[in-house]
């Protein structure tokens, strides 16, 4: 049965929390146990799938195809371990199921109520795959205090006390603001959160506190005293150059012996930080600068691309070189002399998206890559609006487009070379979906096979693999009817679904460097794995630096 750790977080949001979950699960791996990371998110949405990347980032998808919440990426990058299905639940998909327990009557007429149908429903959530790890991490969503929360923190406490002594305990992320003025750090707003915890039953075992200035030790010992921490359990997290400094600089200062300490475990087994060693001497000895612009529709808010930024990173770890995205708004593309924006860059990505904003400039960014040859990788809409482009420059379908663009198809303003996909096979199962099924969760999603082209660019990238599997998240495709057109005009069909319906990957005979993918190859990028074709894509882009 694993032992749980529970993490939450007060004061302010934004602190950190994911990262911190994400850092100590890669310590507790490092000491040689195994782990699992959890997300209970307290908002009403039944999962991400169906918010604004400008409210609330990416989705991360899952290779079982759950759309999640952005942390499990952090998860993923951190520990190695495919999120599943089973690692997300929010506040809506938990009343969700309840209220279709009770239709279904499986309460036996009982007056449903949070405690103990919701609080019980969520405890039967942080149960599953217990005996699979040794440490199971939960974070909470959001700040205690959140009406939202009450429920999970609630659910927390009963789990507490239900398991065994000594096998759960509570670690919870504050702030310790700075007041220039006086100059003093503020140890009164951690001393509130705490009592708010322990208002609903609730004792820390360990305190992570935020800060941007050094905490002297008669603060940590004030904060112990008050908040009843032992002193070397409050641990200090100060501001990093890089989120993968995170697991030396927490073992640093003394996480995860603090936690281990927690469940008494003696002797801690010693850890092995060779990989976190190494990530960090490839992201610190780094020669050169690779530019990278990334022409996407929600540039305002860098999190919307969370993983393709992070998998950049690790394509430049790879190579040990720095990789600087820039952000483009597609949009911008579309004035009269809007591709000069792209010149100097030595690399190009259009990432995913959905709608029809910004599709003009994508497809402009794709044409100048072609015609400039500068490395391209459109992934997703990416790929779509590339051959979209090659469709119309290439092959002479000048009113090319995308029924994502276009609803009402059949009004004749464009050649769908991309349609809305209605059926397609997900290992032996045919899979359906009519036109107005709901939005949420009615994608292709997860892991799907491509199979790839032998002697193509693509199967280079993966040392010749014939198969590779990642993580799909659209509604539209790449219409295989237009295959032998586009062809016959340079435009290579490198990876289809093995039932060769469906393209997965198109390339360019005539380029250097220029690949699209229907998949979200960014999603299983990790610092010490890094996604091949980032990995290649960031080598291309190298070599432009060197020839420029
Ligand atoms: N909007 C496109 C589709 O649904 C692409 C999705 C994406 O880029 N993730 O197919």
């Amino acid at each position: 049965m694993a032992r749980y750790i529970f993490i939450t977080g007060g004061v302010v949001s934004s602190l950190g929390k994911g990262l911190a979950s994400a850092a100590l699960g890669a310590l507790l791996q490092a000491r040689g146990y195994t782990v699992r990371l959890r997300k209970l998110d307290p908002y009403l949405n039944v999962d991400p799938g169906t918010m604004s990347p400008f409210e609330h980032g990416e989705v991360f998808v899952t290779d079982d195809g759950a759309e999640t919440d952005l942390d499990l990426g952090h998860y993923e990058r951190f520990t190695g371990v495919s999120a599943r299905r089973s690692d997300t639940i929010s506040a809506g998909r938990v009343y969700s199921n309840v209220l279709d327990k009770e239709r279904r009557g499986e309460y036996l007429g009982k007056t449903i109520q949070v405690i103990p149908h919701v609080t019980n429903e969520i405890k039967d959530f942080l149960a599953i795959g217990e005996d699979e790890v040794d440490f199971m991490l939960c974070e909470i969503g959001g700040t205690v205090g959140d009406i939202e929360g009450l429920p999970f923190f609630e659910a927390i406490r009963q789990f507490g006390q239900e398991r065994p002594r000594g096998k759960v305990i509570l670690m919870h992320l504050t702030l310790l603001p700075w007041l220039a003025a006086s100059g003093e750090l503020k140890t009164k707003p951690t001393q509130h959160s705490v009592k708010e915890l322990r208002s609903i039953g609730l004792q820390p075992d360990v305190l992570v506190c935020r800060s941007e200035q050094l905490i002297p030790d008669r603060e940590r010992a004030k904060i112990a005293l008050f908040c009843n921490v032992r002193p070397d359990s409050v641990i200090p997290a100060y501001d990093l150059k890089s989120i993968y400094e995170a697991p030396l600089a927490y073992h640093r200062a003394g996480l995860d012996r603090a936690v281990l300490d927690a469940f008494r475990i003696s002797p801690a087994p010693r850890p092995d930080l060779s990989r976190w060693e190494d990530v960090m001497d490839r992201l610190t000895h780094a020669e050169g600068e690779v530019r990278i612009a990334v022409v996407g529709k929600y540039t305002e808010l860098e999190d919307a691309y969370k993983s393709v930024s992070e998998a950049l990173t690790h394509g430049g770890m790879a190579n040990r070189v720095r990789v600087r995205p820039e952000w483009i708004a597609a949009e911008d593309l579309e004035q009269d002399d809007g591709s000069h924006l792209l010149d100097g860059y030595h690399g190009i990505i259009v990432p995913g998206g959905f709608g029809e904003r910004g599709t003009e400039g994508m497809i402009a960014a794709a044409q100048y890559a072609r015609e400039k040859r500068v490395p391209f990788l459109g992934i997703c809409l990416g790929m779509q609006t590339a051959v979209i482009e090659a469709a119309r420059n290439l092959a002479g379908i000048s009113d090319a487009g995308s029924q994502e663009f276009d609803p009402a198809a059949d009004s004749g303003r464009c050649t769908p070379v991309v349609y809305h996909l209605k059926e397609w096979v997900q290992g032996n199962r045919k899979v359906e979906r009519k036109p107005d099924d709901a939005k949420g969760g009615t994608m292709r999603l997860g892991a799907y096979t491509a199979v790839l082209k032998p002697g193509s660019l693509i199967s280079r990238v993966y040392d010749g693999a014939t198969e590779i599997e990642d993580r799909h998240r659209h509604r539209y495709e790449v219409d295989v009817s237009y295959r032998d057109q586009l062809e016959a005009a340079g435009m290579v069909f490198s990876g289809m679904s093995p039932d060769d319906r469906l393209p997965e990957v198109v390339e360019l005979a005539d380029h250097p460097w220029f690949i699209g993918v229907q998949a979200h190859p960014e999603l299983k990028s990790k610092p010490f794995a890094p996604a091949p074709l980032f990995a290649d894509f960031v080598r291309a882009a190298k070599e432009q630096e060197r020839m420029v």
